[in-house]
């Protein structure tokens, strides 16, 4: 058992005491801010839920409670990850990409599916995630679950299942990912709708890319989404081709339907490769229309601009700061972890703002990058008092020792401590030994 490096009081009622906390983060009352956008708090801890928040040392300290205090270092909420896929976690051992690049990731996770993705198969992976994902931090996860043919009838009831399970602990939501000309087989739809209103949250997906059909399919799932009141999530022109601009013929479906659950897109890579008046435009219809967007940098980084024998001149990633700019919510999420798509990845949110913070260069733009993987996800995602510090909410909490960015970015933070409703957890990660029974199948 490992609980960081704080120890904090054996009590229900206690303080934590000097800490620095991004002003974005915070709700309610008034701070004062350092040029790295922390301001120093103290919490009063009762109950599982945060008593107080206040500017440090205005505390009225009560001689009967514990201390403990954190020297200025940082405090984060739990943080949120909204686009994941837990049903891929895991499989590289018995399933590499061959060649790194995307159409590798394609086939590999194809023949992988159909040859193991049984219950057991498909529920000891998550299982395996989710714990990796708490031990890190995570409070809420959205994950993307493939949905075609026999896979349907397997992972949804598991996905289900495992969503009961973490109650408490993982907040979760799926949405249903297939190749979207897929929408246009009535059978197909009939058979997703039925599960996402069986095992699902009111999310409806797939994968958008130019066919010549685009617009009619996306009618199709507009028109599900709307009768049936779910929100929508894609996976967005993952690609380094320029003519790929199904974002585009997104945004103008969601305003030709007056659409007005969410739309969450993933990816949209090749939006930073078109030209500067092309992408404004699509940027305008992205906002008008009320689309987020989420970028997945160490994928994007891992996948896009790959070709043998030539280094990448192209990071992969959309055009954050632009979409930011025009006030587009924008996040970063995990997206895939040891999978085809990415041989990497842990699930571990702290990882993904660092990356993200280099590949996208978000520092020296601002100090509410951090919302990113906190509060605009949970907005996204319809949660009440996640990804943000405030008086009456959830005790959940990530401490670090780093009192500024360039200390909190420079490392993993791998001896951060974790509350969830005021109680230290076990910070030790399932050790990969654990799968190894799952993956002597060859594909
Ligand atoms: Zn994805």
């Amino acid at each position: 058992m490992t609980t960081g490096f704080a120890t904090f009081p054996d009590a229900s009622a206690f303080r934590l005491l000097n800490m620095s906390a991004p002003l974005c983060l915070i709700d309610g009352g008034s701070f004062a801010a350092d040029r790295d956008g922390l301001a120093r708090i103290d919490l009063a801890i009762a109950d599982g839920r945060i008593e107080s928040l206040l500017p440090a040392g205005t505390e009225t300290l009560r001689d009967d409670q514990p201390t403990l205090d954190l020297e200025g270092g940082l405090v984060l909420p739990r943080l949120v990850d909204c686009h994941t896929h837990l049903d891929k976690g895991h499989i590289w051992p018995r399933s590499p990409n061959p060649d790194g690049t995307f159409p590798g990731a394609l086939t590999a996770v194809a023949n992988d599916r159909e040859a193991n993705w049984s219950a057991l198969d498909v529920r000891t992976r998550m299982d395996f995630s989710l714990r990796t994902a708490f031990a890190h931090g995570t409070a809420a996860i959205r994950t993307h679950l493939d949905s075609l043919g026999k896979q349907i009838g397997i992972s949804w009831p598991v996905y289900a299942e495992m969503r009961e399970r973490w109650v408490g602990r993982i907040a979760l939501q799926a949405s249903p990912l297939f190749g979207v000309e897929q929408a246009l087989d009535p059978a197909h739809m009939a058979v997703v709708i039925a599960a996402v209103k069986m095992h699902g949250d009111g999310l409806l997906g797939c994968v958008t890319y130019m066919i010549p059909e685009l617009d009619r399919a996306l009618d199709i799932l507009f028109r599900a989404a709307s009768e049936n009141g779910f929100d929508l999530d894609f996976h967005v022109d993952e690609s380094n081709d320029p003519a790929a601009r199904s974002l585009e013929h997104i945004a103008d479906a969601a305003l030709r339907h007056r659409f007005t659950g969410k739309i969450l897109c993933g990816h949209c890579c090749s939006l930073s490769l078109q030209a500067p008046e092309d992408e404004a435009r699509i940027i305008g219809k992205v906002k008008e229309a009320g689309i987020g967007v989420v970028s997945l940098p160490l994928c994007n980084l891992y996948l896009q601009d790959r070709q043998a024998g030539r280094t990448p001149r192209w990071r992969g990633v959309t055009a954050l700061h632009e979409l930011k700019a025009a006030g587009v919510p924008v996040m970063v999420a995990s997206d895939n972890t040891r999978d085809p798509f990415y041989a990497y990845g842990d699930l571990d949110l702290v990882e993904v703002l660092r990356e993200a913070t280099r590949i996208l260069q978000l520092d020296h733009s601002g100090s509410d990058w951090p919302c990113a993987v906190a509060r605009t996800p949970a907005a996204v995602m319809g949660l009440d008092g996640v990804g943000v510090l405030a008086a009456g909410g959830p005790a959940d909490l990530i401490l670090t020792r780093a009192r500024s960015w360039t200390e909190f970015f420079a490392r993993p933070q791998g001896d951060r401590s974790i509350l969830v409703a005021g109680r230290a957890i076990d910070r030790t990660l399932p050790g990969y030994r654990e799968l190894d029974h799952l993956m002597g199948r060859a594909s």
